[in-house]
């Protein structure tokens, strides 16, 4: 017989965990075929000599949900060899959305997620009322497989209105959700998304809809899903509600399905934290609860100038500021009385910040006169000079008229640690955040960083297990239940990389957004291909053309719908 695709002679990794072992690939009809040793014929094959043949990456927290309607290859994701993508997160998708209401959605995208308003209202073209609308119209046309989460926000706003960023919802309002949520399984869906993240505002410090519903609403809507019988919930800023009153736990007894929340990390902040919060995830797990936070294995620096700047963004006055123009910003961070308020902010319980100054680097500075700054942190700075560190930081600022470059890092800096983490049973890694905070520093080479700086250079853990967070652990946590593995009747999604060279590239600038906006671009090297339902979507970092990709569907429909699970 003739496959449809042979990638010969490359080292299998199955995706289980178990050793890899030499040999081949077959897929015929979407579908792998065979693996091991073959003679067959094929129609297209792809030496894999030197290489890893693996399933396909699934990536698990993305908001491509704008970008897919103009980018079906959810660039750069495809790029550091993802071949699904799981949109909606962080309780954001744009559907339901009614056409009152399209300006708001794009709008809590936009604030939240750091993608500029101009490039949203420019690229979306809304062809679509309902989710599963919106899954029928962007399934149209896809690079890559996407699975989809209904959005707690724009669900909330579409029962009730403005006063979804003010109150409880009446009994009409919960069952309207409730319904659309049923719906959107029904059609397919994922499952749904939450959030608590205290930090999530819209436009006037208004916190968005999701984060402003009481508990029993999400417990409520959870259990939907335990109703319907499938799905996952995901939550954003989900970590500090398990630590405080297990809300994660809650949500997944409620529902009786998997919770994947943002997130564990090793934080400066409190840099023994992370101990305890998965000492509580493994006591959940021990008691048969799935609420697994996830893990990013990148090394979190921000780039950024106080005309575009997203850590202080918890404290009210500082957020304030950031909404004005330019001029406004210079003439307020000159202004004594607003910096008295700046100042104040500091101490607040929540702040964000904690004034950890030394974490704070002055990257490049603007003036020539202020060459002898750069590389050293603003706490070292003030103290040399004898001053306040919040002083001398927005006095800088004001001197340089917002132009100074900064670096923030605060989680993930200690390696042990986070290769503990990346290893544990009981985290999820991923959280590439594909699609959102274009302009800033990206996290969605997270793939291509764990192959190359986590398992090649720090070598904390095989490659087998590597590829298994990636991939099978990806799709179980979200219920992905045909990919995530190489093995017959699967569907072919597969990467082929080398493992002596894979790695994230350089962050560079690209204007190849809607209303020639531009963003951070982020490639990979040594992802060799990319096969997506059998068909070569990427070869060596270029698109070929093809558009092999589909909606990923729940697992219950696809038994209700195509009779197989
Ligand atoms: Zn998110």
């Amino acid at each position: 017989m003739s496959y449809d695709l042979l990638v010969k002679n490359g080292r299998i990794i199955d995706g289980s965990g178990m050793p890899s072992f030499h040999g081949d690939v077959a897929v015929s009809h979407g579908k792998i075929a065979e693996i091991g040793r073959m003679n067959g014929a094929a129609k297209q094959v792809i030496d894999a000599e030197g290489m890893v043949i693996a399933p396909g990456f699934i990536d698990n927290h993305c908001h491509y949900d704008a970008q897919l309607t103009w980018d079906p290859l959810c660039t750069f994701s495809c790029h550091h060899g993802a071949t699904s993508v799981v949109i909606g997160n962080c309780s954001l998708t744009l559907a339901p959305a009614k056409l009152e209401d399209r300006e708001k959605v794009l709008g809590m995208l936009s604030q939240v997620e750091a993608i500029p308003l101009d490039i949203l209202r420019a690229g979306v073209s809304w062809d679509w009322e309902t989710v599963p609308e919106y899954m029928e119209v962007i399934g149209r046309r896809l690079g890559v497989n996407v699975g989809m989460l209904v959005g707690h926000s724009p669900l909330r706003l579409y029962a009730m209105g403005e006063a979804s960023q003010e109150r409880a919802a009446t009994t009409d309002e919960m069952e309207t959700m409730r319904r659309v949520i049923r719906e959107a399984l029904e059609a397919g869906a994922l499952g749904l998304s939450v959030t608590r993240n205290r930090s999530h505002f819209y436009v006037e410090g208004k916190r968005i809809p999701a984060a402003v519903a009481p508990e029993e609403e999400l417990i409520a809507l959870a259990g939907v899903l335990g109703e319907v019988g499938t799905g996952a919930i995901q939550s954003g800023g989900g970590a500090a509600f398990e630590l405080k009153n297990r809300l994660m736990s809650r949500l997944s007894e409620a529902s009786g399905r998997s919770v994947v929340y943002n997130q564990i990390q090793q934080s400066a902040f409190a840099p023994e934290k992370w101990k305890e919060h998965l000492t509580i995830v493994q006591e959940a797990c021990e008691q048969g609860v799935r609420a697994l936070p996830l893990i990013s294995p990148t090394v979190v620096v921000q780039h950024f100038t106080m005309k575009n700047c997203q850590i202080f963004r918890q404290m009210p006055t500082w957020l304030t500021l950031m909404q004005l123009s330019d001029q406004e910003k210079l003439k307020a961070y000159g202004d004594p009385e607003t910096r008295e308020k700046l100042r104040a902010d500091l101490d607040l319980p929540e702040s964000g910040f904690y004034k950890r100054w030394d974490l704070i680097i002055v990257e490049e500075p603007y003036l020539a006169n202020n060459r002898s700054l750069k590389g050293k942190h603003i706490a070292e700075i003030a103290k040399a000079q004898d001053r306040n560190p919040f002083d001398f930081f927005v006095e800088l600022v004001v001197q340089e008229e917002l132009n100074t470059r900064f670096a923030f890092g605060n989680r993930n800096t200690d390696r042990d640690a986070v290769g503990q983490l990346l290893r544990s049973p009981y985290t999820v890694v991923g959280l590439s955040d594909g699609g959102a905070h274009v302009q800033f520093h990206s996290e969605v080479g997270y793939s291509t960083q764990l192959l190359g700086y986590w398992v090649r250079e720090q070598k904390i853990m095989s490659l087998e297990h590597a590829v298994r967070r990636l991939t099978f652990d990806a799709a179980t946590a979200f219920g992905i239940h045909d990919r995530g593995l190489l093995r017959p009747g699967l569907a072919a999604d597969i990467v082929v990389f080398d493992p002596d060279t894979v790695n994230p590239g350089k962050e560079e600038v690209v204007h190849d957004l809607p209303n020639n906006g531009w963003r951070l671009r982020l490639l990979a090297q040594g992802i060799h291909y990319t096969v997506v339902n059998g068909e070569v979507l990427m070869e060596r970092g270029q698109h070929t053309g093809a558009i092999p990709g589909r909606i990923l569907r729940n697992a219950r429909y696809n038994a209700l719908h195509n009779g197989s699970v």
